[in-house]
């Protein structure tokens, strides 16, 4: 199995395709993967690996670790665009996700003021008033839909809440009002038996509708760019991308692609 964690709570800079010169904040263990969905694309491998021995670091311990790394940033005269939470599974599974966020919009404040914050985060957690609040005092506020049909959310998502449905996460995305982006990843493949692809006519007609109700700032469409757990998915090229994406932008919506 394809596994590539991220072995600190600070870590990089890296250089994203997607936010530029990137200084990542990993809040979830240093030495497992924990998140509320299991991708069958998941960079750092699936749930299955477990959660390894380390734990959640504290809130205390991820203020001090980046302030360590942004105060030696500076004093070096180092370059950065963002400060991203990522990492091993779901940023805003952190119980203290809120308590997080400030301490680190209060230290770029303090050694970058210019630089963006981002969450990259996979929507599970929004429904809960204190990761709302967070995410709408971020720069960035990038938020997982990859598809807006059912069993292919389930399929390729798989998440651990068997609640968790599209029809009510649209709902919750819409409490932004547009104070968010929708990150897609667009895919095709099969998963023990089962076709996967969420570039047909059906699916971005969905997607489409979807985007539509939730109004965000924009769409970024993306596809496969390292190996993955499921070895039988497919990445989605450029160009097709770029159609996809002329389609949505002919209904109004702001698209990038990655
Ligand atoms: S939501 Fe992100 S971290 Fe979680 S399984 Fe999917 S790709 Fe991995």
């Amino acid at each position: 199995m394809v596994t590539i964690l991220f072995h600190e709570t600070v870590f990089g800079p890296i250089h994203s395709r997607r936010l530029g010169t990137s200084l990542g904040i990993n809040l979830m263990p240093n030495d497992g993967k924990i998140c509320s969905f299991d991708c069958l694309y998941c960079e750092a491998g699936y749930n299955a690996q477990g959660k390894g021995q380390a734990g959640i670091s504290s809130r205390e311990e991820v203020k001090t670790k980046l302030e360590e790394k942004l105060s030696a940033m500076r004093i070096a005269g180092e370059k950065l665009d963002v400060i991203t939470f990522s990492g091993n599974g779901e940023p805003t599974l952190h119980p203290d996700f809120e308590g997080v966020v400030d301490d680190v919009i209060a230290l770029r404040g303090k050694y970058f003021p210019d630089v963006k914050i981002s969450v990259l985060s996979n929507s599970t957690m929004i429904w809960k008033k204190s990761v709302a609040n967070a995410l709408m005092k971020v720069d960035n506020n990038i938020l997982k839909l990859d598809s807006a049909i059912e069993s292919t959310m389930r399929l390729v998502n798989r998440p651990a809440n068997p609640d968790f449905n599209i029809e009510n996460l649209i709902e919750q995305l819409k409490q932004f009002s547009g104070q968010c982006v929708i990150q897609t990843m667009m895919l095709r493949g099969s998963h023990e038996g089962r076709t996967i692809d969420n570039t047909t006519p059906q699916e971005t007609e969905a997607l489409l509708n979807a985007y539509t109700e939730i109004k965000p700032a924009e769409v970024m469409l993306y596809s496969l760019d390292r190996p993955t757990p499921e070895v039988k998915l497919q990445k989605v090229g450029r160009d097709e991308l770029e159609q996809i994406a002329a389609r949505f932008r002919e209904k109004g919506i702001k698209v990038q692609v990655n």
